[in-house]
């Protein structure tokens, strides 16, 4: 079976989220929260269950 990907309960997302706003990467960009590291838009990589933390963070 092919896996794909998923999104992650909101609970797991809220946690991530809290482990980022407490972050040295995590910065504010013209309006939006990003990782300084991946470059990502928190607030959607949280969502998807397989993605992680450059940092092993979460
Ligand atoms: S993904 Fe990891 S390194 Fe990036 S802001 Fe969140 S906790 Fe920090």
């Amino acid at each position: 079976m092919i896996e794909v990907a998923i999104f992650a309960p909101e609970e797991l997302q809220k946690e991530r989220l809290d482990i980022c706003d407490k972050c040295e990467f995590y910065k504010e960009s013209f309006g939006i929260t990003i990782c300084e590291l991946c470059g990502c838009y928190m607030k959607m990589k949280v969502k998807i269950k397989q993605l992680v933390c450059p940092k092993g963070k979460w």
